[in-house]
């Protein structure tokens, strides 16, 4: 297979039309193509000589992901299943920007996107991890999700904001119009928090998001990215010294190890005083805030006795908490506190001055916890039951 054309970076493009003695002004043409236009064939190309779309096409291949699947509709979470060439599932969540948390216009959105089929990490409240890992997706593979859905916007009626599609829908992420010349965008805000560990598909995940962030890319500014992870420690400590300001958060679910060892595995290996003292040097490093993520898992970390440690967490790291109450997945046997109980957590954190928001989860009806609905449409293909709990490598 030939290797992905967005995998290439204005770089590697420019050597590369040397090489073939094409002026130096086609590669901005051809970046212009890929990245604001996000053109899907080599044909839309239309002012670039067809020898060179020729050489192109023999060079590089440009996928295109498949909407195999849609949930949701306008004005709410929308979640997106791909399939890849292999028949592989990703899913991709449309969130719309909440002006309250990140202060952007209401017609703007936030993507999660995936980084892995499946996942190794077997944390035992999660839907990606239960059938363990499969693959790490290419760059192309998790940028693609972007210019894929910001295809699919544009080809919707009404260009701006998205379109409901009925569930179960099959639709493919192809423009149905003319692209204008720099269509308006949809996405603003990435958080890296679909399936799979990004820091585990650390390499790839680094080119995806360099194109993504670049000016001849998506231009999408590194403050805008949130990269989430479940703790791998050296991976942190990596991302730390690398020139971008991404943002980070950590998947923490627990503030002591008793409780974090019950539920991730990467606990075992990377306990909380590791953590911490990695979270400290990106902290120092990057001068910016850092976010906790903290799931409330019914009778396993919503008691009183857990605010304590979090606080003094949270305040050491100078880090603000967000508090998410649990999406049931079928077959696991954790639930979500009461909401009252959800909030008598978060008004005591606050009461400790830590920085704290209760994001009561939205599209919690349409599987919204990460991995559910690539479960639940494998499941259904290969014709077996639904989600049960199984044995993950740690
Ligand atoms: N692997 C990375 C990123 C993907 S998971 C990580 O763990 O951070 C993204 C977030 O969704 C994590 O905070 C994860 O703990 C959370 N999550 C997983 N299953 C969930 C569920 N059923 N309900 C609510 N959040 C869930
Ligand atoms: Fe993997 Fe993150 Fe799910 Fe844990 S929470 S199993 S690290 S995707």
């Amino acid at each position: 297979m030939l290797p992905d054309v967005r995998q290439e970076t204005r770089e590697t493009l420019t050597a590369r039309f040397k090489e073939w003695d094409v002026p130096h002004y086609r590669v901005d043409q051809l970046l212009h193509w890929l990245w604001p236009r996000r053109a899907a064939s080599w044909d839309e190309m239309t002012n670039l000589p067809k020898a060179l779309r020729e050489s192109l096409a023999g060079t590089f291949s440009l996928g295109s992901l498949t909407l195999a699947r849609k949930q949701g509709s306008r004005d709410t979470t929308q979640k997106f299943l791909w399939q890849l060439h292999d028949g592989a599932y990703v899913e991709s969540v449309l969130i719309p920007a909440n002006p309250a948390l990140y202060g952007d216009r209401a017609d703007r959105h936030t993507l999660c996107v995936s980084t892995q089929v499946g996942c190794a990490y077997g944390c035992r409240f999660c839907a990606s991890g239960l059938d363990g890992w499969k693959r790490n997706l290419a760059p192309w593979e998790i940028s693609g999700q972007v210019l894929a859905i910001e295809r699919w916007n544009q080809s919707q009626p009404a260009a701006e904001t998205p379109a409901p599609t009925a569930e179960g829908s099959t639709e493919t992420a192809t423009p149905t119009r003319a692209a204008a010349s720099q269509p308006e965008r949809l996405i603003n805000n990435l958080v890296i928090m679909g399936m799979g560990e990004p820091l585990a598909n650390y390499d790839n995940l680094l080119a995806a998001l360099r194109s993504l962030n670049a000016p001849w890319g998506a231009h999408i500014g590194a403050r805008k990215i949130t990269i989430s992870t479940s703790g791998v420690v050296p991976r942190i400590r990596q991302l730390g010294a690398e020139p971008e300001q991404f943002q980070l958060a950590i998947s923490l679910h627990g503030a002591t190890d008793e409780v974090r060892n019950r539920i991730m595995p990467i606990n075992r290996k990377y306990p909380l005083a590791e953590l911490t003292a990695a979270c400290d040097d990106y902290v120092q490093r990057k001068g910016r805030m850092i976010t906790l993520e903290y799931i409330l898992i019914d009778g396993v970390n919503d008691a009183r006795d857990q605010v304590q440690p979090l606080s003094q967490l949270a305040r050491r790291l100078n880090a603000k908490v967000n508090l998410i109450p649990y999406n049931k997945v079928e077959g696991l046997e954790w639930s979500r506190p009461a909401e009252e109980r959800c909030r008598a957590f978060a008004s005591a954190l606050e009461a400790t001055d830590v920085v704290t928001t209760l994001r009561i989860e939205k599209g919690h009806d349409i599987d919204a916890a990460c991995g559910q609905l690539r479960l639940r449409t494998e499941r259904e293909i290969s014709g077996q039951p639904a989600a049960q709990p199984s044995e993950q490598p740690g």
